[in-house]
Formats: structure tokens, sequence, C-alpha cells
């Protein structure tokens, strides 16, 4: 019975010899996966507020390790950089913290959007969760290797961009905050 039980044993090693692939293709692929084919950052859009927020998360392997929100959002209208401004033309009745109310302004299209004082840190909180989903997970519909892969099937093999990483998140993923309006420019 026991000599039975090891002769099994040893059929199953060498079954499994035989199935594995040869080390040098093992070595291949894992380096294929560490990143000759991964972007080393992604570039994302939000809107939060009503106004589009650009940043760039950097990544080492699968960590995210520096993420970068614009200092300034995009108007929604025209793509252009917004500014800041404060609203001083209500009138000198009004208290000041609403006359001092607090907006940013787009010089090309005259519009305005009414900005919030934490709004940085709210948009560096959305930024990081995203970011960190793409990055720091592997073979969910949401990571940066499936999202890249996704990408070459629909560009002929091609390397993606941080950018492109972003476009097809945006394409799978549901969230009223993810947009592409940030990237305007020819690329
Ligand atoms: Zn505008």
């Amino acid at each position: 019975m026991v000599i039975q039980e090891f002769y099994a044993g040893l059929k199953t090693i060498s079954f499994l010899q035989e199935r594995l692939p040869p080390f040098e293709e093992v070595k291949q692929t894992a380096d294929s996966i560490r990143g000759k084919s991964l972007p080393e950052s992604i570039e994302g859009c939000l809107l939060v507020d009503d106004v589009h927020w650009r940043f760039s998360a950097e990544r080492e392997e699968e960590s995210l390790v520096e993420l970068d929100v614009d200092q300034y959002p995009y108007c929604p209208n025209c793509h252009t950089e917004l500014e800041r401004t404060t609203d001083d033309l209500i009138g000198s009745s009004m208290i000041s913290e609403v006359r001092n109310r607090p907006f940013w302004d787009c010089v090309e299209c005259d519009d305005s959007w009414s900005r919030t004082k934490r709004i940085r840190s709210d948009v560096e909180k959305h930024a990081r969760k995203n970011a960190e989903k793409i990055i720091e997970t592997r073979g969910k519909p949401f990571s940066l290797d499936v999202l890249a892969d996704k990408y070459r099937e629909q560009n002929d093999g091609e390397t993606p961009s941080g950018k492109d990483i972003w476009r097809v998140y945006v394409s799978e993923q549901d969230g009223e905050r993810l947009t592409t309006n940030c990237f305007y420019d020819a690329d």
C-alpha cells in the first residue's frame, strides 16, 4: 500500500516536470510582466466640483510611489486652465464671507464655478483611490496589466502610454467622476 502511494507520487512529479516550460521561457514572461510593456506612470482626469482635474501617478512595481495633482483645474467647456478669483461684485453690504466667495474663472469662455476650500484634498483622495486600484492590483478588469493588454489588442500590439491606460480604464469602469476631458491636446 505504502509502496503503491510512493510510485503514484513519483508519477505525479514526472508529469509536472513535463508540463513546466523551460527556465528561459519563464524568465521572459516574468520580465515582460515586470515593466517592459507597462508604463511607469499613469495620467488621469477627474471631474470634481464641476471642473476637470488632471493628475499623474508614478509606480514602482505594484506600488503607487508618487501622486501629483495639477494645481489648477481645466474648464469643462473649452479645456482652458482655470484661474482662481474671488467674487467681490456682490456688494459691500454683504458679510465678508459671502462677498469674498472664491471662484474658478475661465478667461476664454467667461464662465465661473464656485471653489471650495478642501477641493484639492478631495481631488487627491479620489485620484489616489483610482490610481491604487490600477497600479496595485493585477489580473482584475481595472488592473494595469489587464488594461494594457486590452489597449494592445485594440491597437495592433502598440505599447500604451499612461494616458492610454486611463482612457481604457474610463471606458471600462463606471464612475461619475471619471473622464478623459483633460486630454484634449494632441496627446
Ligand atoms: Zn472655458
